[in-house]
């Protein structure tokens, strides 16, 4: 390397010592043929544009110009961040070479950790008013996607129209609104991370969905609480200003509960919905850009959750326990003792909760206090499950349909093979999500079989099919005599249905 820089320096000794460099500006005042020359690159003029003259009749090109600025801009950070290197460095006297292809290796994305990235100057995205989703229509917007829940997607999109309200009218006015974040009660697979992420996508926001058990508090092993801001801001594609107008939702957020009788440190429970106070009403947080973890490498930026929308999700077994008690208490004072199983058998008993009971379960007043907005979702029925299958905009039958669509082959489900469906789905107790393993189970066969067979011209799925007692009807096309590119779908005689 050092040679390289010798031989440049013996190219200008011996332009100086033969004198041609000279003869060379002269003549080229003198409009001669010869053109300047690039004291570093060597390249001409006609190639590298207009050239600095610098005393003793030295060219350089505005590339090899630039490189050395920046060059000279980055010396300092590196003298610093190399310190025992810098004596080496200055042995080699500049430019060097060896320090140059130092600052090369961090590459394009490389960003030197001292230099956090700003906050963009430019003001927030604003939002108009005028331009927020009313609620009927968030609402109606929900009811493509989501089956029933009816009670919980109007209350959300209450919550989130005022929520946006909120952030559309910042702080200027006297009363401040409240934030809407929100805890969301239902049983697993009813719709929760479903609805959020459908509201999301309707909202145009970005949302980050985190898990509260690999929460732990800061420190221990596990995401740290800030993880979560994190994530959002990676789903704003590193777009500070977007993120801050996100939506966090918190899955599982029952099992970060206050355990009961325990000696040791509670770092993933009561600790957790500490440390979570701040973000939930809202804090400056510095989060790493681009990754999950802080670390020495990593550019920080600095996020505040103000606005962010935190919406916590769970499904509190054993509440109905907790509600059912307190009820039964309050029935079994005086001579109304003998209706103290009364509420036993109501089915919609997650409804009657109170703040007292999510309390009691184990969450700390001050992380209720902050989730103002508390509702619950119901659990699936058989019909609601029938429901999911069919109606929604993107229902799994739907897209199946689409699938064998493209192999010009009808899909159709008999109502009794969607209740088959659904009864098998009920039984797993996991909500919907029971839904799509069961229909991909059976579907594996015909999505092999069909595309094999180009005169099926249409699949009928049975309640028999579903209960193994028996096959799907498939139906043959035959070609129509009048028009013969025209394909029919007949039914298979064979089939006999
Ligand atoms: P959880 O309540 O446990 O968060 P999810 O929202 O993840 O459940 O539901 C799992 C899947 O079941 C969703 O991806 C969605 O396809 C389907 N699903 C659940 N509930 C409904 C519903 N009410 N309407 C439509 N689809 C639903």
């Amino acid at each position: 390397m050092d040679d390289h820089r010798d031989d440049k320096y013996e190219d200008t000794e011996l332009e100086k010592s033969d004198g041609s460099v000279t003869e060379e500006k002269k003549s080229d005042d003198s409009g001669s043929d010869y053109e300047d020359v690039c004291f570093i690159c060597r390249r001409p003029e006609s190639k590298t544009g207009k050239m600095f003259r610098l005393p003793n009749h030295i060219c350089v090109c505005d590339d090899c110009m630039h490189k050395t600025m920046d060059t000279v801009s980055q010396f300092d950070y590196q003298g610093l961040l190399n310190n025992p290197n810098m004596g080496d460095l200055n042995g080699k006297g500049f430019p060097n070479i060896s320090f140059v292809n130092l600052a090369d290796l961090k590459g394009d994305g490389g960003i030197p950790n001292k230099q956090k990235p700003k906050k963009k100057k430019k003001k927030a995205a604003e939002i108009d008013i005028r331009d927020i989703m009313p609620p009927h229509k968030i609402k109606q917007k929900l009811d493509e996607y989501v089956v029933g829940q009816e009670h919980a997607k109007k209350v959300m999109s209450v919550a989130v129209y005022n929520h946006y309200k909120r952030v559309a009218t910042g702080t200027m006015d006297e009363i401040e609104i409240e934030k809407s974040n929100m805890l969301m009660i239902g049983p697993t697979g009813c719709g929760k991370t479903y609805l959020v992420k459908t509201l999301a996508k309707l909202l145009d926001v970005p949302l980050a969905i985190a898990d509260a058990t690999s929460l732990t508090e800061a420190g221990y092993i596990g995401d740290d609480i800030e993880s979560v801001v994190s994530k959002l801001l990676a789903a704003a594609e590193n777009d500070v200003e977007r993120a801050e107008q996100g939506i966090i939702f918190i899955d599982e957020i029952d099992k970060i509960a206050k355990k009961k009788n325990t000696n040791s440190r509670d770092v993933s429970g009561e600790s957790v919905q500490q440390g979570m106070l701040k973000l939930l009403e809202g804090a400056e947080v510095e989060v790493p850009v681009g990754a999950n973890s802080k670390n020495a490498m990593v550019p920080l930026a600095t996020v505040n959750t103000r606005n962010i929308l935190f919406i916590c999700g769970g499904a509190f077994p054993d509440l109905d326990e907790i509600i059912k008690q307190r009820l039964n208490k309050k029935t079994s004072i005086g001579y109304n003792a003998e209706l103290k199983d009364k509420y036993d058998k109501e089915k919609n008993i997650l409804s009657r909760v109170t703040v007292e009971d999510i309390r009691k379960f184990g969450m700390i007043p001050e992380f209720i206090g902050r989730l103002p907005v508390i509702f619950t979702l119901e659990g699936l029925s058989r019909d609601m499950m029938v429901q999911i299958l069919k109606e929604p905009r993107n229902a799994i039958l739907k897209q199946y349909q689409k699938l064998l669509e493209l192999d010009e082959v009808e899909l159709l489900f008999n109502e009794g093979a969607l209740e088959a469906i659904a009864d098998k789905a009920m039984e797993k107790e996991t909500g919907a999500r029971a839904l799509r393993a069961i229909i991909e189970e059976f579907m594996l066969d015909i999505m092999y079989e069909v595309p094999k067979d180009d005169n099926i011209g249409r699949v009928t799925i049975t309640r028999e099919y579903i209960e193994g007692n028996g096959g799907p009807i498939i139906d043959i096309r035959s070609r129509s005599a009048e028009h013969p590119d025209r394909l029919n779908v007949i039914q298979d005689p064979a089939d006999g249905s």
